[in-house]
Protein backbone atom coordinates (compact mmCIF):
# COMPACT_ATOMS: atom_id res chain seq x y z
CA UNK A 1 0.00 0.00 0.00
CA UNK A 2 1.11 3.31 -1.25
CA UNK A 3 0.89 6.31 1.41
CA UNK A 4 -0.99 8.84 -0.18
CA UNK A 5 1.57 12.09 -0.62
CA UNK A 6 0.24 16.06 -0.88
CA UNK A 7 2.94 18.54 -1.61
CA UNK A 8 2.74 21.80 -1.24
CA UNK A 9 4.75 24.00 -3.60
CA UNK A 10 4.75 28.09 -2.45
CA UNK A 11 7.42 28.48 -5.31
CA UNK A 12 8.68 31.92 -5.10
CA UNK A 13 5.99 33.33 -2.40
CA UNK A 14 6.14 33.65 1.35
CA UNK A 15 8.05 35.94 4.20
CA UNK A 16 9.27 33.83 7.13
CA UNK A 17 6.20 35.78 9.28
CA UNK A 18 3.88 34.56 6.22
CA UNK A 19 5.25 30.95 6.30
CA UNK A 20 4.71 30.96 10.31
CA UNK A 21 1.26 32.10 10.37
CA UNK A 22 -0.02 29.72 7.34
CA UNK A 23 2.01 26.68 9.39
CA UNK A 24 -0.57 28.07 12.62
CA UNK A 25 -3.26 27.51 10.57
CA UNK A 26 -2.52 24.44 8.84
CA UNK A 27 -1.93 23.31 13.05
CA UNK A 28 -5.18 24.33 14.03
CA UNK A 29 -6.63 22.19 10.86
CA UNK A 30 -6.45 18.83 12.13
CA UNK A 31 -4.85 17.48 9.77
CA UNK A 32 -5.74 13.53 8.32
CA UNK A 33 -2.86 11.14 10.10
CA UNK A 34 -3.48 8.63 6.81
CA UNK A 35 -2.04 11.24 4.11
CA UNK A 36 1.59 12.12 4.31
CA UNK A 37 0.87 16.42 3.75
CA UNK A 38 4.36 18.03 2.78
CA UNK A 39 4.93 21.92 2.54
CA UNK A 40 7.65 22.58 0.16
CA UNK A 41 9.01 26.29 1.06
CA UNK A 42 11.51 28.70 0.02
CA UNK A 43 15.03 28.37 1.47
CA UNK A 44 15.32 31.28 3.81
CA UNK A 45 11.92 30.51 5.60
CA UNK A 46 12.89 26.62 6.03
CA UNK A 47 15.06 27.52 9.50
CA UNK A 48 12.30 28.63 11.41
CA UNK A 49 9.72 26.27 9.94
CA UNK A 50 11.61 23.42 10.93
CA UNK A 51 11.29 24.67 15.25
CA UNK A 52 7.51 24.88 13.79
CA UNK A 53 6.95 21.92 12.60
CA UNK A 54 8.98 19.81 15.07
CA UNK A 55 7.30 16.84 16.63
CA UNK A 56 4.31 17.51 13.61
CA UNK A 57 3.18 14.89 11.33
CA UNK A 58 3.59 17.78 8.75
CA UNK A 59 7.10 17.09 6.29
CA UNK A 60 9.09 19.90 5.34
CA UNK A 61 10.71 20.52 2.24
CA UNK A 62 12.68 22.74 -0.39
CA UNK A 63 12.16 23.14 -3.94
CA UNK A 64 15.74 22.80 -4.91
CA UNK A 65 19.23 21.63 -3.96
CA UNK A 66 22.68 21.51 -5.35
CA UNK A 67 24.35 17.89 -5.23
CA UNK A 68 28.03 19.03 -3.84
CA UNK A 69 27.95 19.12 -0.05
CA UNK A 70 30.02 22.53 -0.25
CA UNK A 71 32.18 24.92 -2.56
CA UNK A 72 32.45 27.46 -4.73
CA UNK A 73 28.81 27.31 -6.38
CA UNK A 74 27.34 31.21 -5.73
CA UNK A 75 23.85 31.06 -4.78
CA UNK A 76 23.31 27.58 -4.11
CA UNK A 77 22.03 24.95 -0.86
CA UNK A 78 23.40 21.79 -0.82
CA UNK A 79 21.51 18.43 0.11
CA UNK A 80 24.13 18.78 3.18
CA UNK A 81 22.57 21.97 4.54
CA UNK A 82 19.20 20.63 4.11
CA UNK A 83 20.20 17.77 5.84
CA UNK A 84 21.69 19.58 8.96
CA UNK A 85 18.45 21.47 9.19
CA UNK A 86 16.38 18.67 9.48
CA UNK A 87 14.28 19.48 6.18
CA UNK A 88 12.94 16.18 5.22
CA UNK A 89 12.25 16.10 1.44
CA UNK A 90 13.39 18.10 -1.98
CA UNK A 91 11.50 18.98 -5.51
CA UNK A 92 13.83 18.24 -8.07
CA UNK A 93 13.68 19.18 -11.67
CA UNK A 94 10.57 20.93 -11.66
CA UNK A 95 9.38 22.15 -15.12
CA UNK A 96 10.27 26.09 -13.86
CA UNK A 97 13.30 25.21 -12.79
CA UNK A 98 14.55 23.14 -16.07
CA UNK A 99 13.15 26.31 -18.50
CA UNK A 100 14.09 29.25 -16.52
CA UNK A 101 17.28 28.35 -14.74
CA UNK A 102 18.54 25.51 -17.68
CA UNK A 103 18.47 22.26 -15.20
CA UNK A 104 19.54 19.54 -16.92
CA UNK A 105 18.23 15.41 -16.55
CA UNK A 106 22.09 14.49 -15.75
CA UNK A 107 21.81 17.69 -12.83
CA UNK A 108 18.65 16.27 -11.82
CA UNK A 109 19.91 13.03 -11.56
CA UNK A 110 22.68 13.83 -9.30
CA UNK A 111 20.80 15.90 -7.06
CA UNK A 112 18.03 13.15 -6.81
CA UNK A 113 21.35 10.83 -5.81
CA UNK A 114 22.83 13.32 -3.05
CA UNK A 115 19.18 13.67 -1.47
CA UNK A 116 18.57 10.11 -1.31
CA UNK A 117 22.54 9.59 0.27
CA UNK A 118 21.38 12.20 2.54
CA UNK A 119 17.78 10.60 3.86
CA UNK A 120 15.75 13.32 1.81
CA UNK A 121 12.95 12.23 -0.08
CA UNK A 122 13.06 13.75 -3.74
CA UNK A 123 10.18 14.51 -5.36
CA UNK A 124 11.36 14.73 -8.73
CA UNK A 125 9.24 16.24 -11.73
CA UNK A 126 8.90 15.25 -15.00
CA UNK A 127 5.94 15.97 -17.65
CA UNK A 128 5.63 17.09 -21.23
CA UNK A 129 5.20 20.70 -22.88
CA UNK A 130 2.26 21.98 -24.55
CA UNK A 131 4.26 20.65 -28.27
CA UNK A 132 5.36 17.30 -26.95
CA UNK A 133 1.59 16.50 -26.19
CA UNK A 134 0.21 17.71 -29.32
CA UNK A 135 3.55 15.75 -31.82
CA UNK A 136 2.04 12.80 -30.21
CA UNK A 137 5.73 12.54 -27.94
CA UNK A 138 4.46 12.57 -24.20
CA UNK A 139 5.20 8.98 -23.14
CA UNK A 140 8.33 9.13 -24.78
CA UNK A 141 9.71 12.66 -22.74
CA UNK A 142 8.18 11.73 -19.55
CA UNK A 143 10.02 7.92 -19.48
CA UNK A 144 12.84 9.27 -21.07
CA UNK A 145 12.93 11.84 -18.05
CA UNK A 146 12.15 9.49 -15.71
CA UNK A 147 14.57 7.18 -16.69
CA UNK A 148 17.45 9.92 -17.08
CA UNK A 149 16.89 10.99 -13.49
CA UNK A 150 16.80 7.29 -11.60
CA UNK A 151 19.88 6.29 -13.40
CA UNK A 152 22.04 4.60 -11.30
CA UNK A 153 20.11 4.74 -7.94
CA UNK A 154 20.82 1.44 -5.82
CA UNK A 155 17.65 -0.59 -5.38
CA UNK A 156 17.32 -0.23 -1.98
CA UNK A 157 17.13 3.24 -2.49
CA UNK A 158 14.97 3.72 -4.91
CA UNK A 159 11.35 2.96 -3.54
CA UNK A 160 11.98 6.17 -1.48
CA UNK A 161 11.54 8.35 -4.82
CA UNK A 162 8.56 10.61 -5.13
CA UNK A 163 7.55 11.34 -8.96
CA UNK A 164 5.52 13.95 -9.94
CA UNK A 165 3.72 13.65 -13.17
CA UNK A 166 3.39 17.62 -14.02
CA UNK A 167 2.45 18.46 -17.73
CA UNK A 168 3.73 21.51 -18.31
CA UNK A 169 0.94 22.57 -20.10
CA UNK A 170 -1.18 22.52 -16.98
CA UNK A 171 0.68 24.22 -14.69
CA UNK A 172 -0.84 27.51 -13.39
CA UNK A 173 -2.93 27.98 -16.10
CA UNK A 174 -6.42 26.48 -14.77
CA UNK A 175 -6.31 23.73 -17.16
CA UNK A 176 -5.59 20.81 -15.31
CA UNK A 177 -5.08 17.11 -17.35
CA UNK A 178 -8.29 15.29 -16.72
CA UNK A 179 -7.81 11.96 -13.66
CA UNK A 180 -8.43 9.96 -17.10
CA UNK A 181 -5.27 11.82 -19.15
CA UNK A 182 -3.13 12.01 -15.77
CA UNK A 183 -3.66 8.43 -14.74
CA UNK A 184 -2.89 7.31 -18.76
CA UNK A 185 0.41 8.68 -18.03
CA UNK A 186 1.13 8.25 -15.19
CA UNK A 187 0.49 4.45 -15.41
CA UNK A 188 2.76 4.81 -18.49
CA UNK A 189 5.50 5.76 -15.99
CA UNK A 190 4.71 2.80 -13.58
CA UNK A 191 5.12 0.37 -16.87
CA UNK A 192 8.46 2.10 -17.10
CA UNK A 193 9.62 1.58 -13.63
CA UNK A 194 8.62 -1.95 -13.62
CA UNK A 195 11.00 -2.71 -17.07
CA UNK A 196 13.79 -0.63 -15.89
CA UNK A 197 13.44 -1.96 -11.66
CA UNK A 198 11.23 -4.72 -11.53
CA UNK A 199 7.74 -4.87 -11.02
CA UNK A 200 8.10 -5.45 -7.05
CA UNK A 201 10.44 -1.34 -6.43
CA UNK A 202 7.65 0.32 -8.93
CA UNK A 203 4.54 -0.93 -7.02
CA UNK A 204 6.34 1.05 -3.86
CA UNK A 205 7.08 4.00 -6.23
CA UNK A 206 4.43 7.01 -5.37
CA UNK A 207 3.89 9.39 -8.51
CA UNK A 208 1.84 12.59 -7.95
CA UNK A 209 -0.11 14.81 -10.73
CA UNK A 210 0.56 18.14 -10.53
CA UNK A 211 -1.11 21.24 -12.47
CA UNK A 212 -4.04 23.25 -11.68
CA UNK A 213 -5.28 20.80 -8.49
CA UNK A 214 -7.49 22.43 -6.57
CA UNK A 215 -9.53 21.09 -3.66
CA UNK A 216 -13.01 20.54 -5.76
CA UNK A 217 -10.79 17.97 -8.17
CA UNK A 218 -8.42 16.27 -6.02
CA UNK A 219 -10.13 13.34 -5.29
CA UNK A 220 -10.98 12.77 -9.23
CA UNK A 221 -6.84 12.27 -9.28
CA UNK A 222 -7.19 10.22 -5.80
CA UNK A 223 -9.78 8.20 -7.30
CA UNK A 224 -7.57 6.75 -10.29
CA UNK A 225 -5.05 3.41 -9.12
CA UNK A 226 -2.09 4.96 -10.31
CA UNK A 227 -2.23 8.72 -8.78
CA UNK A 228 -0.88 8.50 -5.55
CA UNK A 229 -1.39 12.32 -4.04
CA UNK A 230 -0.64 15.73 -5.42
CA UNK A 231 1.90 18.36 -6.19
CA UNK A 232 0.00 21.30 -5.93
CA UNK A 233 1.25 25.15 -6.25
CA UNK A 234 -1.35 27.84 -6.73
CA UNK A 235 -3.97 26.22 -4.40
CA UNK A 236 -1.59 25.44 -1.57
CA UNK A 237 -0.46 29.24 -0.88
CA UNK A 238 -3.68 29.06 1.15
CA UNK A 239 -3.87 27.57 4.21
CA UNK A 240 -7.46 26.36 4.32
CA UNK A 241 -7.27 25.63 0.92
CA UNK A 242 -4.45 23.52 1.56
CA UNK A 243 -5.70 21.90 4.31
CA UNK A 244 -8.96 21.30 2.39
CA UNK A 245 -6.78 19.24 -0.17
CA UNK A 246 -5.14 17.14 2.44
CA UNK A 247 -8.77 16.10 3.83
CA UNK A 248 -9.88 15.59 0.68
CA UNK A 249 -7.25 13.26 -0.72
P1 LIG B 1 -0.23 24.89 -9.95
O1 LIG B 1 -0.89 24.00 -8.91
O2 LIG B 1 -0.25 26.33 -9.56
O3 LIG B 1 -0.73 24.60 -11.30
O4 LIG B 1 1.33 24.48 -9.93
C1 LIG B 1 1.68 23.16 -10.03
C2 LIG B 1 3.12 23.04 -9.72
O5 LIG B 1 3.97 23.50 -10.47
C3 LIG B 1 3.49 22.38 -8.46
O6 LIG B 1 4.85 22.10 -8.43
Amino acid sequence: MRTPIIAGNWKMHKTVNEAVQYIETIQSNQLPQDVEAVICAPFLTLHTLQDKLAGSSIGLGAQNAHWEKEGAYTGEVSVHMLQDLGVGYVILGHSERRTYFAETCEQVNKKTIAALNAGIIPIVCVGETIQERESGRTFEVVSSQVKKALKGIASNELHKVVLAYEPVWAIGTGRASSANDAEEVIAYIRKTLMSEFGTAVAEQIRIQYGGSVKPENIATYMAEPNIDGALVGGAALDPESFSGLVKAA
